[in-house]
């Protein structure tokens, strides 16, 4: 067993791994956290940067299922799939229909609703102490191109009415009011105007990774490769430059969690949602707070550089390259929204959303590690629910009530669903 002086060790710097990790330091750990790049070089460097409060409708719905078989064979939409892979991922996508029932998805509404309403309160007193600039009121549009599709995706609408997210419906003169351009470009918005964001993920990742440092909290450059096992606990780290002891662990990697869940016995159904953006420093128009293009599944946000433009969701394997054809779609879909878009210019980058088939992510305990935490497997939501995660999983590891019920996010699902699978 490692000495009660070894630090917990958070394994990734992504935000969520970041978030834990301050969390901890504040409730009196020393921490380490062990980051295989840098921090923020996964999904959390790489996202819309939105503080999607209103993100209650879970990935998998009704709807979503009824466009998909269109959405694949169509070289335009969103949907991108590495056919070769539908092998690999057939277990994720069957779970993924069966959570697209209308009760499951009222139910699970419900549960992302339930660590969405404190997002904002967790991350106030992270964010008190990175540098200003990187948190920006100013709101969140869903804008439609068309009532027809406004009045068709009523159900999300309703959805968030039914959460209690606050939003206004705008129409062409409103969005007019706020900008011309989008007057011309859309008949209909929601607009959540309580929604921050931020110009710069990256940065803003990386400024609370140095209020970590700064606090006297250690992060190594290393690859963790396995666990040291003690008895029903684990005392030690296996990494790429040698053994890190460990009185706590916490298994904060992202899209990458589950080769490391696997190792403790842990089999879980995650698999990444690869997403494509680009930043482009000279677009030729602006928008006045991140817009999001209902119809064509991409967001616009707007940077002191410019404009960064993101979106697609394509079912592959981590190890795949990004596909280039896919930048080409993310640029055809922004053109179609604003064909004005000049995207030559840009820096493009692909990442990785961590996601769970119930659009749930996992935060528990390990099954057979005492010592060892779960906090990944965040989807689309993983920016927005960092600090409430990091929260959650502090008051956990203290054995207190964390004041969110934790049951949906449990990591003994999975071999339920395996165990219903087998007919068992
Ligand atoms: C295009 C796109 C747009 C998005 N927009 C938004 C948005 O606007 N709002 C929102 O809320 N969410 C958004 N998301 C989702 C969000 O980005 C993710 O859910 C979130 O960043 C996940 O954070 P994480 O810390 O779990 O993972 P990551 O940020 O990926 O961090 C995991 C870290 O673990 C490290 N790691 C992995 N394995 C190991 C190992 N063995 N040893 C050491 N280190 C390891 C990795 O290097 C990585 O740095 C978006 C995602 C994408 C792709």
């Amino acid at each position: 067993m490692a000495p009660a002086d070894a630090p917990t060790v958070v394994i990734g710097a992504g935000l969520v791994g970041i978030c834990t990790a301050l969390y901890l330091q504040r409730a009196g750990h020393k921490v380490v956290t062990v980051e295989r790049t840098g921090p923020g070089d996964g999904a959390s460097g790489h996202n819309g940067g939105i503080f999607s409060i209103g993100a209650v409708v879970p990935t998998a719905t009704g709807s979503v299922l009824r466009s998909i078989p269109h959405m694949v064979f169509d070289r335009d939409s969103a949907l991108s799939l590495h056919w070769s892979y539908l092998p690999k991922i057939a277990p994720w996508l069957t779970r993924f229909v069966r959570s697209s029932g209308n009760d499951t998805v009222e139910r699970i509404s419900i549960v992302l609703a339930s660590l969405l309403s404190q997002s904002l309160e967790a991350y106030e007193p992270l964010l008190r102490d990175i540098p200003e600039g990187l948190v920006r009121e100013g709101g969140l549009l869903y804008a439609y191109q068309s009532d027809a599709v406004f009045e068709a995706s009523s159900g999300d609408a309703e959805m968030r009415k039914r959460r209690g997210i606050p939003f206004e419906v705008l129409d062409q003169q409103d969005l007019t009011a706020m900008a011309p351009l989008l007057g011309r470009r859309f008949e209909r918005a929601l607009y959540l105007r309580d929604a921050p964001f931020t110009p710069d993920p990256l940065g803003m990742t990386r400024a609370l990774a140095d209020v970590f440092t700064a606090n006297g909290g250690e992060i190594v450059i290393a690859n963790v490769q396995g666990f040291v096992p003690d008895g029903g606990s684990v005392s030690h780290l296996q990494t790429s430059t040698g053994r890190i002891r460990a009185k706590n662990v916490v298994v904060a990697a992202g899209a990458w969690s589950h080769h490391l869940t696997r190792m403790l016995g842990d089999r879980v159904l995650l698999e990444t949602e690869r997403g494509y953006g680009m930043t482009v420093t000279d677009p030729g128009f602006t928008v006045p707070c991140p817009v999001i293009s209902v119809e064509h599944h991409v967001g616009f946000i707007p940077t002191p550089e410019g404009l960064r433009v993101m979106g697609i969701s394509e079912l592959a394997s981590l190890a795949s390259e990004p596909d280039v054809a896919v930048f080409d779609r993310l640029s055809r879909a922004a053109k179609k929204v604003f064909p004005e878009a000049e995207l030559s210019d840009a820096d493009s980058w692909m990442s990785y959303r961590p996601s769970t088939p119930d659009s749930l992510p996992v935060i528990d305990r390990a099954t057979r590690a005492e010592n060892v935490y779960y906090a990944f497997g965040h989807g689309h939501t993983g920016f927005t629910v960092a600090a409430v995660t990091g929260r959650l999983v502090t008051s956990m590891i203290a054995g207190e009530d964390g004041g969110i019920d934790l049951e949906p996010f449990n990591v003994r699902r999975f071999a339920r669903w395996r165990r219903a699978r087998a007919g068992k």
